[in-house]
C-alpha cells in the first residue's frame, strides 16, 4: 500500500491519499503487455486476438505502437504474428493458426494454462467439467474448450440450483471471480454431485486485490476504482467497495474523477483492476490531489 499521507495546502492539513499495493496490472497482464510492446519495438508485424487487455487507453497506446487487435483469425494478414492474450484460448484456435501457417506468441497466463491442463486431464475419460464463472468471458470460453466431455458454466447460485448435474465432475473457477461467490455456488454443487473434485483456481493476485480493496473501503471516505468499464474484475472490485463505502466511484480516466464530491478532509483510497496500467493510476492520483487544492 502506498500512502501519500495527509496532503498539506497553505499550511492546512488536507486530504489523505492511499494507493493499494495490489492495485493495477497483475503478473499475467503485465507479461502480455510487455511482450506486445517488445514485439512493436522489434518492428515485428503482429496483432492481438481480441483486445490484449480490458483497458481502452492501454489498447490505444498499443495501436499507436503498431499492435492492433483483430476479432477473428480471418482478419490476420499474411506475414503477421498473432499474440494470444493472458485469458488464453481454446485448442481449436492453436490448431487453426497451425493450419493457416500463422505464427503465434502465446501470452496465456500460466495460471490460466494450469486450469486448461486440469480440465484436459480430468476430462480425458469423459468426466464432466463445471466452471464457476461468466459464460461469455473469454477466459471461460477458453477453459471450456479444453474439456473433452460435458461442460457446465455456472455463474450464480441460481444457475447451479437449476442445473441438472452428473454424479462425477471437477469444478474450477474463473480466475477473477469473487471468492464468496465461488463458495456460494460451490455449496449448491456439493449437494448435487456425489463424486466432486474441487480445484479452487481463483488467482491469488485477484484475491489479494479484492481483500485489499475490502480493507481500504472500510476506512476510506471515498474509494476510487480505476479501470475499464468493460473490465469484469474492475466491476467486481467496485461491487466489493460499494458494500463498505457509500462513496465508491469507478473512473476510467482522470477526467472521470467526479467533480466536487471529494472534500479536502476526506480519506481517499485508490484501487484498480488487473488491466489498469500504472501510468493511468498515477494520472488519477495527480488529478485527485490537484482537485483537492
Ligand atoms: S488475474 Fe491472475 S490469472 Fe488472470 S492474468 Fe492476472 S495473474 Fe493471470
Amino acid at each position: 500500500m502506498r500512502s501519500f499521507g495527509r496532503l498539506r495546502r497553505n499550511g492546512q492539513v488536507s486530504m489523505e491519499l492511499t494507493i493499494g499495493e495490489h492495485a493495477g496490472f497483475c503478473f499475467g497482464v503485465r507479461r502480455a503487455v510487455d511482450k506486445a510492446f517488445a514485439c512493436a519495438g522489434e518492428a515485428l508485424p503482429c496483432v492481438t486476438l481480441g483486445p490484449l487487455i480490458h483497458n481502452p487507453q492501454e489498447v490505444a497506446r498499443l495501436e499507436a505502437a503498431g499492435v492492433r487487435s483483430v476479432d477473428t483469425l480471418d482478419q490476420v494478414e499474411k506475414g503477421q504474428t498473432v499474440i494470444i492474450r493472458s485469458h488464453g484460448v481454446t485448442p481449436q484456435v492453436y490448431a487453426q493458426c497451425a493450419e493457416r501457417g500463422i505464427p503465434v506468441i502465446d501470452c496465456t497466463c500460466p495460471h490460466v494454462a494450469h486450469i486448461h491442463q486440469l480440465v484436459r486431464e480430468y476430462s480425458s475419460d469423459g468426466g464432466a467439467v463445471i466452471i464457476v464463472g461468466e459464460a461469455d468471458h473469454p477466459e471461460v470460453v477458453g477453459i471450456a474448450g479444453w474439456a473433452h466431455g460435458e461442460v457446465f458454466i455456472l455463474p450464480t447460485r441460481e444457475t447451479a440450483e437449476k442445473a441438472v448435474l452428473p454424479d462425477r465432475a471437477i469444478v474450477v473457477a474463473q480466475t477473477t471471480i469473487r471468492r464468496d461467490r465461488f463458495e456460494d455456488v460451490l455449496s449448491v454443487i456439493r449437494g448435487k454431485v456425489m463424486n466432486l473434485t474441487v480445484r479452487m483456481t481463483i488467482c491469488a493476485a485477484t484475491s489479494k486485490r479484492q481483500q485489499e480493496a475490502e480493507s481500504l473501503s472500510r476506512t476510506a471516505d471515498v474509494m476510487i476504482v480505476v479501470g475499464g468499464r468493460n473490465s469484469s474484475n474492475t466491476q467486481k472490485l467496485l461491487e466489493t467497495c460499494r458494500l463498505r463505502c457509500a462513496r465508491a466511484y469507478q473512473v476510467e480516466t482522470p477526467e472521470d474523477v467526479p467533480a466536487g464530491v471529494i472534500r479536502e478532509t476526506d480519506r481517499v483510497a485508490i484501487t484498480a483492476g488487473a488491466s489498469t496500467p500504472q501510468w493511468l493510476l498515477e494520472q488519477v492520483r495527480e488529478r485527485i490531489a490537484h482537485d483537492a487544492t
